[in-house]
């Protein structure tokens, strides 16, 4: 058994803005389950709260430049994980997570720190871990703090920590004050260590002083080794290549089931279909969507609108594509260019393009339920999760061939296309379509992705053994 700390900023169900979340909503349990012993810490935001939530520790001291942050440490236990919450109002208790209006808060490098730093006091003060297993740019910083701060502390020795890359296109960048404002030796304000084009680069700092760094998914661990998906890092993670590995995230098909699914007008499984075509009856109609969408193939999209995901693309086939005898409905939210694009769409073709322009849990289950073809044409994809559900769903996916989505999807059970450009994404549709109309071969295909098994628990098993090798076990 190895004892693991995770710190994350953000943990399903207590917040969740993306895929991040419903890893650490996961994978710590997952982890117990195989024998691991996992505390996780996170940031009491605002709205983060719950029956079984107890105090643990009142006023754990926090130093960040000689201040003494005011800091509580609340918790809960479920399913074998301590959850620990670090209670900083003064930087949590806010109406965003990350952003307001739009907008990162301005002092993000400095409410990411007190998170790490508070992991590293609980660490010393309450429970010290084996493993710091820290995830993306906001806990980047832990492992620079704890090389640099407290690598002589003797409750910390022989500590080891692993840094998972979630996406490499968010990496914390900051002006060079950032450095002064986190207590960090400017001696580290170099190309070699954290600086980046002129700015302080967290998760650069992080990818440096870890001793072990994963990505969520095979692919995406050679792809952030070019220079088309590195983001100006690839020629650091080649270097540390040797101590860089690849594993696929798990999904819960406890909350994500299609056979138990609670937000379902009707559930359904392999043997029985039947209820899939309740779900798509209820979508169309709450969508306004004609009677004759039943009839053809209904595209759904789950995404969070950021340029990643190949919005861009779509865009440029929009036109194209309420000519083929399908539906579109999107549920999504960001960048306000493609909100509008997606309302836009609505009210040009209300009969064939539907949209939710929000963040909603329900329907991101009745969308995945209730369409037949799934569109993820991104330029890039960590590992994504939504083309896994889609298949479990019964709704295969149409990829573009990079990160996870080559990882999880093949020919059997979805399609995918490779070249980022509108043409190959509109033949790749096009196709999907085509082959919906036959009705029989579909049906084969939606059983082979209902029938494909991404469960934690697989993952789970190498992220132990990543730990085990870590402490020479
Ligand atoms: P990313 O982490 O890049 O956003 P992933 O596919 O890994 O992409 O994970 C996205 C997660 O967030 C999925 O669980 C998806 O269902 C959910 N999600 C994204 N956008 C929305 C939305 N607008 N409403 C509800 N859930 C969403």
């Amino acid at each position: 058994m190895s004892k693991i700390m995770m710190v994350a900023s953000e943990v399903a169900p207590f917040i969740k803005t993306g895929g991040l979340a419903d890893v650490m909503g996961s994978l710590p349990a997952a982890l117990v389950r195989a024998g691991e012993s996992v505390t996780v810490v996170m940031p009491r935001y605002r709205g983060v709260d719950a029956p079984d939530f107890y105090r643990l520790r009142e006023d754990l001291p926090v130093w960040l430049n000689g201040f003494r942050h005011r800091v509580d440490i609340d918790a809960c236990d479920r399913e074998g994980v301590r959850y620990l919450f670090v209670d900083a109002p003064w930087f949590y208790n806010r109406d965003g997570v990350y952003t307001s209006g739009g907008k990162d808060w301005g002092d993000n490098h400095i409410r990411y720190a007190i998170l790490c730093l508070a992991a590293l006091a609980i660490a010393r003060e309450i429970d010290a871990p084996e493993i710091f297993h820290v995830h993306d740019w906001q806990t980047a910083l832990l492992p620079v703090y704890q090389k640099s701060w407290f690598g002589g502390d003797p409750r910390l020795i022989g500590a080891k920590t692993m840094l998972t890359i979630h996406n490499l296109g968010y990496q914390g960048r900051f002006g060079p004050s950032a450095m002064g404002e986190l207590g960090l030796d400017q001696g580290l304000f170099h190309s070699g260590v954290m600086e980046y084009h002129g700015d302080v680069n967290l998760l650069k700092g992080g990818l440096l002083e870890s001793d072990w760094l994963t990505t969520v998914s095979p692919r995406y661990a050679q792809e952030i080794q070019t220079a088309e998906y590195g983001f100006g890092l690839e020629g650091l993670l080649r270097e540390r290549s040797h101590s860089l590995t690849g594993i696929l995230n798990g999904v819960d098909y406890r909350d994500w089931d299609p056979a138990t699914d609670r937000f379902l007008p009707a559930n359904y499984s392999p043997e029985d279909l039947s209820g899939k075509q309740a779900c798509k009856r209820d979508l169309i109609e709450y969508f306004g969507l004609p009677p004759e969408a039943m009839d053809r193939p209904l595209i759904g999209i789950v995404s969070r609108f950021a340029e990643q995901k190949g919005f861009d693309l779509i865009e440029q086939i929009a036109g194209a594509l309420a000519d083929e005898p399908m539906s579109l409905v999107v549920l999504g939210s960001g960048n306000a260019h493609w909100e509008n694009m997606f309302r836009h769409l609505t009210s040009w073709r209300p009969d064939k393009f539907a949209n939710w322009i929000g963040f909603s849990n329900e329907m991101a289950h009745k969308i995945e339920a209730g369409s037949d073809i799934f569109l993820m044409p991104s330029r890039y994809e960590p590992c994504g999760l939504n083309q896994i559900y889609s298949l479990k769903y019964g709704t295969p996916p149409v990829v573009r061939a990079t990160g996870g989505l080559d990882d999880t999807i093949d020919g059997e059970t979805g399609f995918k296309f490779w070249e980022y450009h509108p043409d190959a994404l509109l033949k790749g549709v096009r196709y999907a379509i085509q082959k919906w109309f036959d009705r029989d071969g579909w049906q084969e295909r939606m059983r082979r992705g209902m029938a494909k098994d991404y469960s934690w628990d697989r993952s789970a098993g190498e992220y132990q053994r990543l730990y085990a090798q870590l402490l020479g076990r």
